[in-house]
């Protein structure tokens, strides 16, 4: 059975990075019916984060990226922390010590390489090869009673029986060093396939300095779960058919190592912006209703965010456009003046408006217009200078839908104010 896991380091928040090798590693296990487990290699204890681990789990949750096996809710192999898992590592270097694999050296222990050539055929790259030379007699336990990474990596791997180690092209020069341990144990190595680095437009590698890398950020911007996992998707991965916005399932359904592209993806937000815009014009009304209910903690109420979202649905790229375009359908903002004839474009805005007896949109559009006709006013002036008194923007959904849905005393009372 397919077996395949994530192993991050609870030194941070949750990385994207770590998001884009949980979705493969995800659907790689699903595609073929196995299991995606979560690890924490959390050994590095002077680097391990408080609530880190917890960010891990949320971010990764939000995704909708979820294990079947871990250290929240256990499994057939726990503990899969490897803070836990001290005892069983301390076995294994007995083992290798008594063998003449390995030996101390200043209180640490390390790999007595046998300088063979080492090689694998790697799922993404094909086959790989490292001179033994190059491997040299590496560290396995440290002097302070941890484990390196290539050790524990590879005994985890082992007892948790994992079959494919799908992780991050970083790791290729780690590889040899535990496929000798793997020899060493006279253990079946699994296979190995590195993805590539994810890289900014300046192609280099994303760093959390310039780059947004944290899943929070995107969470709290406003991107809906499913967009971000439709974009880290088409990172080094393309739909066969070319397509471009499809969900997590289909992802499942299409998704081989084979297809996976060596050369570094550009992390393009703007395109990520583009696939978030689809998605919310996607959504059934409803969907995108509650979405935006929740983002904004129920500072808005339902009813008028479903009539708003008519207006706003085909311009929104992600839910905290929703406020820029359309806050001031809540909450009066400062009356911006575009035009030097402002007091002019307001006053008789308010006589066309005040004279409506039915709030309908027909009406607002017939009585503006003849009011713009028989004063000689420019249209695009005296619309621009409504749409500045009553948002405080110059740019809004169409203004008139939004003196509709404001209702006749708001607006009436909004001109009079901006008029102050
Ligand atoms: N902690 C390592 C990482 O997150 C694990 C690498 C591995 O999967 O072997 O990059």
């Amino acid at each position: 059975m397919v077996r395949v896991r994530i192993a991050p380091s609870p030194t941070g928040f949750a990385h994207v990075g770590t998001a884009y090798t949980a979705l493969f590693n995800y659907a790689f296990a699903k595609k073929n019916g196995g299991k995606f487990v979560l690890r924490l290699e959390d050994t590095d204890i002077k680097r391990n984060v408080e609530g880190a681990e917890k960010a891990i789990y949320e971010g990764l949750t939000w995704l909708g990226l979820t294990w079947d096996e871990g250290p929240d809710i256990g499994g057939k192999y726990a503990p899969y922390k490897q803070s836990e898992r001290l005892e069983t590592y301390k076995q294994y270097i007995e083992r290798l010590l008594d063998s003449g694999m390995a030996y101390r050296d200043e209180g640490a222990v390390r790999f007595k390489n046998t300088n063979s050539e080492i090689s694998w055929n790697d799922k993404v790259r094909g086959r790989i090869f490292f001179p033994g030379e190059e491997i040299g007699d590496f560290v396995i336990f440290k002097s302070d009673g941890f484990p390196t990474y290539n050790f524990a990596v590879v005994i985890d791997d082992i007892l948790m029986k994992i079959t494919h180690v799908i992780r991050g092209e970083e790791h290729i020069s780690n590889t040899p060093r535990q496929i000798a341990i793997y020899q060493a144990l006279g253990e079946k190595m699994p296979f190995f396939a590195h993805l590539p680095t994810l890289r900014n437009k300046d192609k280099k590698k994303l760093s959390k300095r310039r780059d947004p890398v944290d899943l929070r950020i995107f969470r709290s911007h406003g991107y809906l779960p499913q967009a971000l996992v439709n974009f880290l998707c088409l990172l080094g991965w393309s739909h066969p058919k070319e397509k471009e916005i499809f969900d997590l399932g289909e992802f499942v359904e299409l998704f081989n190592l084979e297809r996976v592209r060596k050369a570094g993806p550009i992390f393009d937000t703007e395109k990520l912006n583009w696939i978030n815009g689809e998605y919310l014009r996607k959504i059934p009304k409803s969907k995108v209703k509650n979405q935006i209910f929740e983002f904004y903690k129920g500072k808005y109420p339902k009813e008028l965010i479903s009539r708003i979202i008519p207006l706003v649905q085909n311009r929104m790229r992600n839910l905290t456009e929703f406020e820029s375009l359309a806050g001031f359908m809540f909450e009066r903002k400062k009356p911006l003046r575009v035009t030097d004839s402002f007091e002019w474009h307001i006053k008789a805005a308010f006589d066309a408006l005040s004279g409506i007896k039915k709030w309908e949109r027909q009406a607002i559009d017939e009585g503006l217009i003849n009011k713009v006709k028989s004063e000689g006013f420019k249209t695009g002036d005296f619309f621009m200078d409504l749409r500045a008194s009553l948002s405080g923007s110059r740019v809004t959904p169409p203004i008139n839908d939004c003196i509709y849905i404001l209702g006749k005393d708001e607006v009436l009372e909004r001109l009079s104010l901006s008029l102050k």
